[in-house]
């Protein structure tokens, strides 16, 4: 093992608990002055916390404490002094541990001979730093107060950690479970559809059987539906996206394209603003616009649908808008709509699964934006996709008006 001037406090009487959880609270000392460590020493003598001891690492400059910080990835607290091969060197230290080791659960306590400037302090908030002392200030009472507290906050902020892992795991777990049934569901699923195909055209079904069938494939659609966007969901952010530089214009008007058939049955009118070029999944975004716009144009009772696409720069970002004169949605039901298979009407007034709105928020999520939506009952909704920007030189919306698609404003005129 390397020696890094490693010390076990000795704890008369005190044999050391066994196991990972037994294991001792590591504490990394660095200071140049060997009467400082000395000092820490006799103040911690006997300390312990949680049932569990103290082993403090010692470290006699900057450079040394970023080698014990290294290999020692579950120290706990670093008691650091400030000026030692250099004037700043223990921020240098703060700097490493925060932004190279990427270690935001270590707690670090500054112990310094001279106070600090404004600089100082501003560092100090930037990195997260728990305590910033002269040493005179602190006294063996102090310094075994903040060691104890320093290491209840580690601990809690280390099973937190650890819940947050859990919780992703147990997610990841589930979105695989999701996956492979909505996968293993389909095969089965067509089976079915189409026997109750080959049965309707059986010449030996009296009407009464026909219509039974009729609703056997009418089922068996929905639940096809049902199982498609369940395996879309879960598809999100498995495996490596397609990333690239994707200009939003030709992508919302393929998605359009695609859904022509379905806007002209609506007699949707639909107007798209200049959108900009952003960096994200060509196909992931088409699917997003087209969950919307679908939407814009389903909740409806007028006979003109109309959604427009709307784009404008908000705090460095693209805030991009789906407005739609439909029924609306009420204010208390404004947040539910995102949960999965959240619908708000019966699947005879307005067909669906419940899961566009939840692919269209992983899908903005999975692209670092938000998606908010506004709504007035009876006149209209208004869906918010909040996007990051890529940045100079593309950062620009083209130019070019409005473009139209759907009813031809001609025809939806005459036709109101
Ligand atoms: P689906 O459209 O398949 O029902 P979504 O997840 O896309 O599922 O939407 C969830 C619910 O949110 C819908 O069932 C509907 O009640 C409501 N909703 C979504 N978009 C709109 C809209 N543009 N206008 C009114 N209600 C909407």
């Amino acid at each position: 093992m390397t020696d890094f001037g490693e010390e076990s406090l000795d704890f008369a009487g005190e044999a050391p608990a066994g196991g990972a959880t037994g294991q001792p609270w590591q504490i990394l000392v660095v200071d140049d002055d060997p009467d400082i460590h000395t000092a820490t020493r006799l103040a911690l003598d006997g300390l312990r916390y949680a049932g569990r001891d103290l082993q403090v690492l010692r470290a006699e400059s900057a450079g040394r404490a970023r080698e014990v910080l290294a290999a020692h990835r579950d120290v706990a607290l670093v008691l650091l002094d400030v000026v030692m091969e250099s004037d700043a060197a223990g921020f240098d230290v703060v700097r490493f541990i925060r932004e190279e080791l990427k270690n935001d659960l270590v707690r670090i306590v500054i112990r310094t001979g001279q106070p600090g400037a404004e600089a100082t302090r501003d560092l100090v908030a930037r990195y997260k730093v728990d305590d910033y002392r002269t040493k005179l200030e602190m006294t063996f009472e102090h310094l075994r107060t903040i060691v104890i507290s320093s290491l209840r906050t580690f601990d809690l902020l280390r099973q937190l950690d650890q819940q947050r892992r859990d919780l992703l795991d147990a997610n990841l777990q589930l979105e695989q479970f999701a996956y492979f049934a909505a996968h293993d569901l389909q095969a089965p699923l067509r089976g079915i559809a189409g026997f109750a195909r080959i049965l309707r055209n059986s010449e030996h079904l009296d009407d009464r059987c026909v219509s039974l069938v009729e609703d056997i494939l009418a089922s068996g659609a929905e639940l096809q539906m049902l199982v498609q966007d369940l395996l879309q969901l879960s598809r999100l952010g498995r495996g490596a996206m397609e990333w690239g530089e994707i200009a939003l214009g030709p992508v919302v008007e393929r998605a359009l394209r695609a859904m022509e058939p379905e806007l002209s049955s609506r007699r949707a009118r639909i107007t798209v603003d200049p959108l900009p070029t952003i960096r994200g999944s060509a196909r992931q975004l088409g699917q997003l616009f087209r969950n919307l716009v679908e939407n814009g144009t389903k909740f409806q009772r007028s006979t003109e649908p109309q959604v427009h696409i709307s784009c404008r720069r908000e705090d460095g970002g693209w805030r991009i808008g789906v407005s739609d004169n439909g029924i609306g949605i009420a204010p208390g039901d404004l947040q539910r709509i995102f949960e999965p298979f959240r619908r708000l009407h019966a699947r005879d007034e307005f067909p669906g699964t419940g899961l566009g709105l939840s692919i269209c928020r992983k899908v903005v999520e999975l692209h670092g934006g938000t998606l908010r939506v506004e709504s007035t009952v009876g006149e209209g909704t208004t869906f918010k996709v909040r996007l990051p920007s890529l940045g100079p030189p593309n950062d620009v919306l083209p130019a070019g008006g409005a473009v139209h698609f759907g009813v031809a404003a001609s025809e939806a005129e005459s036709s109101g």
